[in-house]
C-alpha cells in the first residue's frame, strides 16, 4: 500500500478561517471594505514597517514596486536566476531589463559582489529574492543601493516572518529593510488568501504611487487631486494603472490567518531542525548537503531544499526525483535558472551568464515541508529519502 501524497507544500486551514470568510460573504463589502486596511494594518503592525499595500498576488506587488521604482524602457534591474519567473517579468512588464547577477554557492542568494559588478549608468533598482525563506545579505545591498542611488526591492515571497540581524545586533524582520519589500499569499507560503500579495515600505511617496497603480491610476484623496473645481463627487485618473484589487473575503482570510503565523514557522523550523538531523548524520554527509543557515538571520524555512551529491550516491538528481515521486512525495525543484526559460532566450540571454546558479541546479530538491505535516509525514519522508 502506498503512503497518502506529501506534497511539497500546502496551506492550513482551520474553522476558524472558514468563518472569518462566511462573516465577510454575509457583509456589506465583498470588496474594497473595512477588512482590506484590517489586514494591511496587521502586517504593517507584524512585520514593522509605516506603509502596507494588500494587492491581488505577489506577482502584481512586484509590478507594482518595479513600477512605483520608475522602471522604465531600457532602464536595467539587476536581479538573481535563482527564483520564480514573476521575480524578472515584471522588470519586463515595464520595458526594464533583467540583468542576472550569480548567487552565492552556501545560502543560495543573491551575490553583493556579483551585484556591484553588474551596475552600469543604467541600472535603475535591485530585486533580491530571500530564497527559501532565509534572508539575502538586505543591509549590504541596500548599502550598495544607497551607494549607487538605487532602489531596492525586496521579493519576500519566500520569507514572511523571517528576521536578520544588523551591524549593532538588532533583529528586524523583512518588511522593514529594503525601499518596497513584496509578499505572496499563494497557498504554499507561509500564509494565504488563495492568491494575495502585500507591498511594504516605509517611503510615503511610494505609497501614494502604489495605491493609484493598485486601481487603474485613480484617486479620490481632495489632497490629490489636481483639478479641484468639479465637486466632491470627483476622481481622477493620473496613471494608466491595473485593477490589482485584493477582496475581502481574501482578506479576512489572511487576517485570520496571520494570527496562525508564528505558531506556522514554529512547526516550519522544528520539521527542518529535523531534517538538519537526519540529513546531517555521518552515514549521510557525503551524500547530500543540508541548507546553509548564516548566523545573522533567523530563516522561516518556505522550502527545504537538499544538494544531492551523485556522485557519491551513485545515481543522477532525475533517478532520484522519480524514485522518491514513486514513493508519493512531492519533491520539487526550486527553480529552473530563470533565463533558461524559452521565452528568455528569445529575449537573447544565453546559458552561462551565472555559472553557480547552473551548477547548483543541477544538483537540487525540494522535499515536503508545511506545518500540516504530522510526525508520522515528516519520519516518511526521512525514510524513503534514506532508502532511496
Ligand atoms: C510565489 C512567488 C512569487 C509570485 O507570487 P504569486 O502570489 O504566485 O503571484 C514571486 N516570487 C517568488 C520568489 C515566489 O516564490
Amino acid at each position: 500500500m502506498k503512503h497518502p501524497y506529501i506534497p511539497y507544500g500546502r496551506q492550513c486551514i482551520d474553522e476558524e478561517d472558514i468563518q472569518a470568510v462566511v462573516e465577510v460573504l454575509k457583509s456589506d463589502y465583498l470588496t474594497t471594505g473595512p477588512k482590506i486596511q484590517e489586514f494591511e494594518e496587521k502586517v504593517a503592525a507584524y512585520v514593522g514597517c509605516k506603509y502596507t499595500v494588500a494587492i491581488a498576488n505577489g506577482t502584481a506587488a512586484l509590478h507594482a514596486a518595479c513600477y512605483a521604482a520608475d522602471i522604465n524602457t531600457g532602464d536595467e534591474v539587476i536581479t538573481t536566476p535563482l527564483t520564480f519567473a514573476a521575480t524578472s517579468n515584471s522588470i519586463l512588464y515595464l520595458g526594464g531589463k533583467p540583468i542576472f547577477a550569480d548567487i552565492n554557492a552556501d545560502t543560495y542568494n543573491i551575490d553583493p559582489q556579483e551585484i556591484e559588478k553588474k551596475i552600469t549608468n543604467k541600472t535603475k533598482a535591485l530585486i533580491a529574492v530571500d530564497f527559501a525563506g532565509q534572508p539575502a545579505e538586505l543591509f549590504k545591498i541596500k548599502a550598495l543601493a544607497e551607494k549607487h542611488d538605487l532602489i531596492f526591492i525586496e521579493d519576500a515571497a519566500h520569507s514572511l516572518g523571517a528576521e536578520i540581524m544588523d551591524s549593532k545586533k538588532t533583529w528586524h524582520k523583512v518588511g522593514s529593510i529594503a525601499d518596497m519589500t513584496t509578499f505572496s499569499f499563494h497557498p504554499v507560503k507561509h500564509i494565504t488568501t488563495a492568491e494575495g500579495g502585500m507591498i511594504c515600505t516605509n517611503n510615503p511617496k511610494l505609497y501614494e504611487k502604489l495605491l493609484l497603480f493598485r486601481s487603474h491610476g485613480i484617486t479620490r484623496s481632495p489632497k490629490l487631486l489636481m483639478d479641484k473645481t468639479h465637486g466632491t463627487w470627483f476622481y481622477e485618473q493620473q496613471l494608466l494603472g491595473y485593477n490589482y484589487r485584493l477582496s475581502d473575503i481574501q482578506a479576512a482570510l489572511g487576517i485570520s490567518q496571520l494570527k496562525k503565523l508564528d505558531t506556522f514557522i514554529k512547526r516550519r523550523r522544528e520539521i527542518a531542525t529535523i531534517y538538519n538531523k537526519a540529513f546531517s548524520e555521518n552515514s549521510f554527509r557525503d551524500k547530500v548537503t543540508i541548507p546553509f543557515q548564516i548566523e545573522n538571520s533567523k530563516s522561516s524555512y518556505h522550502i527545504y531544499i537538499l544538494k544531492l551529491k551523485p556522485s557519491s550516491i551513485g545515481k543522477n538528481r532525475n533517478e532520484i526525483f522519480n524514485k522518491l515521486s514513486n514513493l508519493n512525495l512531492g519533491v520539487n525543484v526550486h527553480y529552473i535558472p530563470v533565463y533558461y526559460h524559452p521565452y528568455y532566450q528569445s529575449l537573447g540571454y544565453s546559458k552561462g551568464i551565472c555559472p553557480i546558479t547552473e551548477k547548483i541546479y543541477e544538483d537540487i530538491i525540494t522535499i515536503p515541508l508545511y506545518p500540516g505535516m504530522s510526525d508520522e509525514d515528516v519520519d516518511y519522508v526521512i525514510k524513503s529519502i534514506k532508502e532511496v
